[in-house]
């Protein structure tokens, strides 16, 4: 599903000074698979899953996508495919405060050509168990829940790819625990999931773990 090839990442701060968010990076992602990317804080976990779902380029490597390769686009080129095959969802969230639920489920929804917009965010806030917190807004919404609503979000186009950038942490166990299940059910129906996580038992829920160190992957194995 996804090749890179010698992927690196530079960015310059100031006083012209580099640094390697990633260093020659290579992986290959197949369809189905469920992988958690961890490591130390700065080691370049966000700057992978950046790559991976079209919010960055690379400084230099290859990039393929279900075959094709990607690299020089225009960025409305990128941003279709994102939006079309990958679903994101953040450590913090990142919901719209002043609309309910079902609202920011529906928002993705707008850029597509699919009909019955309100039926298929239903469908997504169902398929997380929040059929009966549609009308909260995110302020009305435990942290688990909020999450739970960002779930239904990145769903709702029926993604093949789901990224989760350290999605429990902001999570109390218990939590925790409920968006794990959430992955592994959706990992059961086919769809592929990238998820960074710093802690080694959330780690240990994915079927192969890739470690980070200084912009490098430093292992990568079955869990
Ligand atoms: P992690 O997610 O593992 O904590 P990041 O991928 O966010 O690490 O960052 C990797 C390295 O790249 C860090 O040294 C960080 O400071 C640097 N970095 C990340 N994004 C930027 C940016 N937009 N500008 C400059 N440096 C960045
Ligand atoms: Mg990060």
């Amino acid at each position: 599903m996804i090749e890179l090839k010698n992927i690196s990442r530079i960015f310059r701060k100031e006083g012209g000074i580099e640094v390697k968010g990633l260093d020659n990076v290579s992986l290959s992602i197949k369809r189905g698979e469920f992988i958690a990317i961890t490591g130390p804080s700065g080691s370049g976990k966000s700057t992978l899953l950046n790559m991976l779902g079209f919010l960055d380029q690379p400084t230099s490597g290859e990039y393929h996508f279900e075959g094709k390769a990607f690299g020089g686009q225009h960025s409305s080129a990128l941003a279709r495919v994102r939006n079309k095959e990958i679903g994101f969802v953040f450590q913090s969230f990142h919901l719209l405060k002043n609309v309910t639920a079902l609202e920011n489920v529906e928002l993705p929804l707008i850029y597509s050509d699919k009909k019955h917009i309100r039926k298929l965010a239903e469908a997504a806030l169902m398929s997380v168990g929040l059929g009966d917190r549609m009308s909260h807004k995110p302020n009305e919404l435990s942290g688990g829940q909020q999450q739970r609503v960002a779930i239904a979000r990145a769903l709702v186009n029926e993604p093949a790819l789901i990224l989760a950038d350290e999605p429990t942490g902001n999570l109390d166990s218990q939590s925790s625990a409920e968006i794990l299940e959430i992955f592994n059910n959706l990992n059961e129906q086919g769809k592929t999931i990238i998820m960074i996580t710093h802690e080694a038992d959330i780690a240990q829920r994915a079927n192969r773990i890739i470690r980070i160190s200084d912009g490098q992957i430093v292992s990568d194995q079955p869990s």
